[in-house]
């Protein structure tokens, strides 16, 4: 069976553990990892000061800003 992106997110989803997916996929542990955090970022808005897309990643504060340096502009 050929396994992809989608299905480590599903085995991901259906409980399995990092190592088991990998085990079970014979996915390196590195790239399971890598390819679950692409997963789980979403674009949720777009910086005020560049326009650049700010990601969300689960279990972290939303940004308001893409970067500390736009931060600094916008309260300047
Ligand atoms: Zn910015």
């Amino acid at each position: 069976m050929y396994f992809n992106r989608e299905s480590v997110i599903d085995l991901k989803k259906s409980g399995l553990s990092v190592r088991e997916i990998s085990k079970k996929t014979g996915i390196s542990k590195t790239t399971v990892e890598r390819w679950l955090q692409e997963a789980d970022k979403v674009i949720v808005s777009h910086c005020p000061v560049c326009g650049k897309e700010i990601t969300y990643t689960r279990g972290h504060r939303p940004k308001k800003f893409c970067s500390d340096a736009c931060c600094v502009k916008w309260w300047r």
